[in-house]
């Protein structure tokens, strides 16, 4: 939605949809359907090489570079590469969740990160659902995506860190597959402390924008992007240019919060200790909503938050909280 508001079609690199996803916690399973596709799947090489046409098509200036430092004063930026020096006005950084620029802005870039470990692996599985699977690690999901042709991208990614390579193998075999490169990266989930300087802003990863119960980031990363190009056109100088995205990315730092509060609650209350008990608080509908509308970037998460816990436990808290309190 968010690519087709900006005028890219997305269509011609999506491999494929899957409308049907089967969600599995630890008090059971079931099954999220809709008409629409719930998750598209697109290849990372594909998918950001048809971005940067399209970003070609529209004039921009492309430079192959590696950002090894960053300064800045009163009047400029200026970043020194591997191969060139370059001044700007403004810096948009989206160098990733090792951000060179959120360092050199005085962050800690390892804080608040999660892990993840994704292959793409082959042979013949499910290749009409999408799999996400809360039993397979602690703090987090495995899934499985299938890309056609006999591929899948499974991956598992937690909130609490740990190399989980060898645990994702054994869940490639454990479904027949046969796993491929195995890669893991950080996935920053809260945004970072400082966000910007008058003439730098982060965004994507550089700038910790990563959903915490999902662990998706390309949507947030596009959106923090294109509020900082609309920050910069509406700024008349650089303390308006930092004031308007900090503005612009207010409420999604709120959305992300909440976001946070849902995955302690998915993955630690609700998988960890109810799920033992054969029990889940989150309601079938309220976590279908999750995965079809958040997770497609058609609401934030205070719009479904309500519904996904169950209206039985809603009362069952009302009933003992009047209780205490009388
Ligand atoms: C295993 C795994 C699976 C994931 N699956 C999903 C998913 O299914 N859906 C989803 O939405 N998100 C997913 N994510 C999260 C998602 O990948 C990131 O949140 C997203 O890519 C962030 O986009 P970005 O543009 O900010 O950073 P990146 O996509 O990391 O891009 C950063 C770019 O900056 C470049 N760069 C880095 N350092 C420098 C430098 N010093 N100089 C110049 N260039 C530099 C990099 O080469 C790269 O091209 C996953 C993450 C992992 C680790």
């Amino acid at each position: 939605m968010l690519l087709q508001n900006v005028g890219i079609d997305p269509e011609p690199v999506i491999r494929n949809y899957c409308g049907k996803v089967v969600v599995v916690n630890n008090a059971g399973s079931f099954v999220i359907t809709d008409s629409r596709p719930i998750i598209s799947i697109v290849s990372r090489d594909e998918f950001d090489n048809y971005l940067l046409l399209r970003a070609l098509d529209e004039g921009v200036d492309y430079v192959v570079d590696r950002v090894m430092r960053i300064s800045y004063d009163e009047d400029s930026v200026k970043i020194v590469g591997v191969n060139d020096t370059y001044i700007g006005k403004y810096v948009i950084a989206s160098d990733g969740a090792n951000s060179v620029i959120a360092k050199a802005l005085g962050n800690d870039i390892r804080a608040n990160t999660a892990i993840a470990f994704m292959t793409i692996a082959h042979g013949n599985y499910f290749d009409d659902a999408c799999i996400i699977d809360m039993t397979r690690i602690k703090w987090g999901y495995s899934w499985v995506f299938p890309r056609g042709d006999g591929e899948y991208d499974v991956g598992m990614g937690s909130i609490h860190w740990g190399n989980y390579r060898t645990q994702l193998i054994n869940y490639v075999n454990k479904l027949g597959l046969r796993e491929g490169v195995v890669l893991g990266h950080p996935i920053p989930i809260k945004h970072r402390k400082i966000l910007t300087t008058k003439r730098i802003v982060l965004t994507g990863d550089a700038g910790g924008f990563a959903d915490p119960t999902t662990g998706e980031g390309i949507f947030y990363a596009m959106y923090t992007g294109a509020l900082a190009a609309l920050a910069l056109r509406k700024s008349g100088g650089p303390q308006d240019f930092s004031r308007n995205y900090l503005n612009l990315v207010d409420p999604l730092i709120r959305n992300l919060s909440l976001a946070y509060y849902v995955s302690l609650g998915t993955y630690g209350i609700d998988n960890l200790i109810m799920g033992r008990l054969g029990m889940s608080a989150f309601s079938i509908d309220g976590t279908g909503n999750l995965i079809k509308n958040v997770m497609s970037g058609r609401v934030w998460y205070s719009q479904v938050i309500k519904s996904m816990v169950k209206s039985s436990l809603i009362k069952g808290l009302t009933v003992i909280m009047r209780k205490t309190l009388t």
